[in-house]
């Protein structure tokens, strides 16, 4: 029998964890403070649990934190982590500092089977799930390396993968970093990105998890965005934007749209009418990103004032939009760039 990830379980399944290995319930949360207060995830340096527990836990439990297989900073002082997993498969995260923000940039998934025509996980494939422990393991790895004073403020489900087709897994690393016990991060403080899986975003909607919520929509009409992401083959727009309009948001929180800008395909002044006119009554936010390249792409990022004109566009109108400046553009780090082979 392989050993139980603690990583993968529950405060509460924790608990049961050890009155199973015939220890009280409070070891339980003793062992989570180890774990995610004080960072330890040896069990021998455990002082204050008895020797009989420390020892079924050896027998029985790990901690597994993956590896960080290589760590990139960028100019722009970003950084991005490599994380190789037992069976040797790899995947990124990146690291953001921004003001006062420390955000991390999460993987739920080695590859992606959505195939968007402009993204390079896409282009790499599926190649498995994560699981839950593997997910918050990138979380504890990157905070096992920050400095004194460094805090990580925000997390971001913008890595590698889809989250709401590892829908499980990914639901229950959410839990695991909002619950005061283990992580403890706020919910407002956690984005969970999705390419417009509609069945997920229902599903999401009834857990009660009041995170964020982040939507790839990039294309104001179904034959673009057909084009562009396959998805929307099964879910196409007017779908997607009435699933949203369901989303219930917390109080005060916007949901926010993601729009990858590409010279030539979705990125004029027309586009940017039809989007403000498609988000009308949606609590929203927009994000443009412009498009990061990688070799064999086939796309280019519009030149600066038709990025700028399209932003204005949307402004005009009301409507939050932002530009994305990418981080970790330099080191291959940036929204779409993310692709590690998985090793034999
Ligand atoms: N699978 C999820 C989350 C990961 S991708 C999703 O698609 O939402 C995070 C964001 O980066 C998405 O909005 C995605 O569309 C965008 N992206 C992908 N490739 C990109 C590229 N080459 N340039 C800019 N943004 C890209
Ligand atoms: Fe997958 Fe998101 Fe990339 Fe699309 S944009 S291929 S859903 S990671």
């Amino acid at each position: 029998m392989s050993a139980t990830n603690l990583l993968d379980l529950l405060p509460a399944e924790i608990d049961s964890l050890t009155e199973s290995l015939g220890a009280p319930r409070y070891r339980g949360q003793q062992l989570m403070r180890w774990i995610y207060r004080q960072g330890v995830t040896d069990f021998g340096r455990m002082t204050n649990l008895p020797r009989e527990l420390l020892q079924a836990l050896q027998e029985r439990a790990r901690v597994a934190v993956p590896v960080v297989e290589r760590r990139t900073p960028s100019q722009d002082g970003s950084q991005k982590f490599v994380f190789r997993f037992a069976d040797g498969a790899r995947v990124q995260s990146v690291l953001m500092p921004d003001g006062d923000r420390l955000t991390l940039c999460v993987s739920t998934q080695v590859g992606c089977g959505f195939g968007c025509a402009f993204c390079f996980t896409g282009a790499m494939g599926l190649e498995r799930n994560l699981t839950t422990g593997e997910i918050v393991g990138q979380v504890l790895g990157v905070m096992g390396t920050l400095t004194a004073g460094q805090r990580l403020t925000h997390i971001v489900y913008m890595g590698m993968g889809e989250p709401l087709a590892n829908y499980a897994a990914t639901v229950k690393s959410l839990r695991l970093l909002t619950e005061p016990q283990a992580f403890g991060f706020s919910p407002r403080r956690i984005t969970v990105s999705t390419v417009g899986l509609v069945s997920g975003i229902e599903k999401l909607a009834r857990e009660n998890l009041r995170v964020n919520l982040a939507i790839s929509l990039h294309a104001t009409n179904n034959e673009t965005r057909d084009r562009l992401m396959p998805v929307n083959k099964g879910f196409a727009i007017e779908e997607l934007l009435a699933a949203c309009r369901r989303f219930p948001l917390p109080f005060r929180q916007r949901m926010t749209f993601e729009y990858v800008l590409l010279d030539g395909v979705n990125d004029t002044p027309h586009d940017a009418r039809e989007l403000a006119r498609l988000l009308k009554g949606i609590r929203g936010k927009i994000n443009l990103i412009p498009f990061n390249d990688w070799q064999g792409a086939g796309f280019a990022r519009p030149p600066l004032p038709r990025i700028l004109a399209f932003q204005s566009v949307l402004l005009e109108r009301g409507i939050t939009a932002t530009v994305r400046w990418s981080k970790g553009e330099d080191i291959g780090a940036a929204c779409g760039q993310l692709s590690e082979a998985v090793v034999a």
